[in-house]
């Protein structure tokens, strides 16, 4: 699932979504579900809600102008199918505080920063649904019996509660109704703020600057990666995480893009002696792979009938197996 809190960035293309699209290009008889996931998106503030409904919409049209192809995955909104919260409320009931009080994502997106003991200040601030959203993506995952979940690293946490859940589940009522899904974490290493290397590209990001989105055009997307924080070496560029994290992140974005080892990319780089030669390059790459989907998207944001269309239809069919599952977690725990 992605979350329709804005356009898509360079990281949820190259850590997650491209996956997708690979995965719609198998020719293998997969069944592929890929939500958007709205109900998740209101667990941080929504200080515009009258847009929602259009960044909803605006979701689709980027998994559609990736390359996602409707009539080989079902696309569509979390909210749109109500089992997803049912069943959330079904694995709550069983799912550890303490290990809800693990996870690292509901911190970092409500700023709090874990002190050297351990103990965290200002818990009572922080709101029940995004504590507690991991739970939601574990029926996210079980509602369709996942086996595969494209995710990026960022994710793997919760891939793992999802995991514990389920297997509790089939321990508690001694069935096997859910199979343990396994994580598929996308070759490219996590992508940092271009003007942070301390933080993830985030469309939450206050400075927009660190952040290539799919549709900016190749202006835009050139000036970006001109600020983009480096360091005073020039001679060479090459991969070091550790001592060249701004250059780095940038190696990792053409890696990740043209799906290169870093070597062979060090290889391609190697002529350049200076940053401009080399921040050249790097918008060239970004600006070539993400033309065609700009131009899909902004044709298919045009037309917000047909967006709707191909969400009521994926959701329509997505529906039919998690109304099974639903049922069958039901009489499995007596309700029926
Ligand atoms: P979100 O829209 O935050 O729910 O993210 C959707 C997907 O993109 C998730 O699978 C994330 O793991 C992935 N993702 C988000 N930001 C990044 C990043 N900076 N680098 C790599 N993957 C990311």
């Amino acid at each position: 699932m992605v979350q329709p809190t804005g356009k898509f960035h360079l990281g949820n293309y190259l850590g997650a979504v491209r996956v997708w699209k690979d995965l719609c290009d198998l020719k293998t008889n997969q069944n592929l579900y890929f939500g958007v996931a709205d109900l998740h998106a209101i667990t941080i503030p929504k200080p515009d809600a009258s847009n929602f409904k259009q960044l909803r919409l605006e979701a689709i049209a980027s998994l559609l102008s990736i390359g996602i192809d409707p009539l080989k995955a079902h696309v569509f909104f979390q909210s749109s199918i109500p089992q997803h919260a049912e069943l959330n409320w079904m694995l709550s009931t069983f799912a550890p505080m303490g290990y809800l009080n693990r996870m690292t994502q509901w911190k970092s997106k409500s700023n709090l920063k874990e002190s050297d003991e351990g103990t965290l200040d200002n818990t009572s601030n922080v709101k029940l649904g995004l504590f507690a959203y991991p739970v939601l993506q574990a029926a996210d995952i079980l509602l369709y019996k996942s086996t595969h979940v494209p995710v990026g690293e960022d994710q793997s946490q919760h891939l793992e509660l999802t995991r514990t859940l389920a297997e509790n589940f089939n321990k508690m009522y001694k069935k096997r109704v859910f199979p343990l899904p396994k994580t598929m974490l996308a070759p490219t290493k996590k992508i940092l703020s271009l003007n942070s290397v301390a933080k993830k590209m985030s469309k939450s990001d206050p400075n927009q600057n660190g952040v290539v989105y799919l549709n900016d055009s190749p202006e835009e997307i050139a000036r970006k990666i001109k600020k983009a924080v480096t360091d005073n070496i020039s001679e060479a560029f090459y991969y070091d995480p550790i001592n060249r994290p701004g250059v780095s992140n940038l190696i990792n974005m053409i890696s990740g893009t043209q799906r290169k080892s870093i070597s062979a990319v060090e290889k391609d780089i190697a002529q350049y002696k200076n940053h401009q030669d080399f921040k050249n390059y790097v918008t060239e790459v970004l600006v070539e792979e993400l033309k065609e989907p700009r131009l899909k998207y902004d044709n298919l944001i045009q037309d917000l009938s047909y967006l709707e269309k191909v969400q009521q239809e994926g959701a329509s069919k997505a529906s039919e197996v998690a109304e099974q599952t639903l049922d069958e977690v039901k009489t499995t725990m007596g309700f029926k």
